[in-house]
């Protein structure tokens, strides 16, 4: 299994609650962020899981967090995050950042492979950099988030340099 496959079995819901989701986007109804999904049960699972494509939720079966809330659960593991709403805030700002380096990350990996050059040492590097919750940035912060983004290209532009 690649990091960057979701996992829904390390997850807490976070795509049925932290994203907001439109009609316009293969849903049947438009949901505000941080609020949970109307099929959300008492035990964060999906009520309508079997029957997603048939009551529209077309968007919901082409989600992936590429590995971003997996990743994101481990860190918090220690932490009772969810039984407080400011730190599930908190966690959820993260995600909104994470899930989009993540996503960079996963294509990345995908380019580097199929120009056959080893993709290791630049991964390592990337986990290293999400590898506390502190070095996560929130959303929000767009000074962290932007810094994050710079060294991230430019250790990418680096590798490929050498590499190539
Ligand atoms: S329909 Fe199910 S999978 Fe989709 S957001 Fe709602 S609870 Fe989550």
């Amino acid at each position: 299994m690649s990091k960057f496959d979701y996992d829904c079995a390390k997850c807490a819901a976070f795509c049925c609650i932290a994203l907001q989701f439109k009609e316009e986007d293969y849903f049947p109804y438009d949901k505000e962020k941080d609020v949970p999904c109307k099929h959300l049960d008492d035990c964060l699972s999906c009520s309508v899981h079997t029957e997603l494509s048939e009551r529209g939720y077309q968007g919901c079966i082409d989600f992936s967090c590429h590995g971003a809330v997996p990743h994101l659960t481990q860190l918090y593991a220690k932490e009772d995050w969810q039984s407080s709403p400011e730190r599930t805030q908190e966690v959820y700002k993260k995600f909104h950042f994470l899930r989009s380096v993540f996503e960079i990350a996963e294509t990345t990996e995908t380019v580097l492979k199929k120009n056959k050059i080893k993709s290791k040492p630049l991964m390592i590097e990337f986990f290293r950099m999400v590898g506390t919750a502190q070095k996560v940035p929130s959303i929000e912060d767009y000074t962290a988030c932007n810094a994050f983004t710079e060294e991230w290209t430019n250790k990418t532009r680096l590798f490929i340099a050498k590499n190539t």
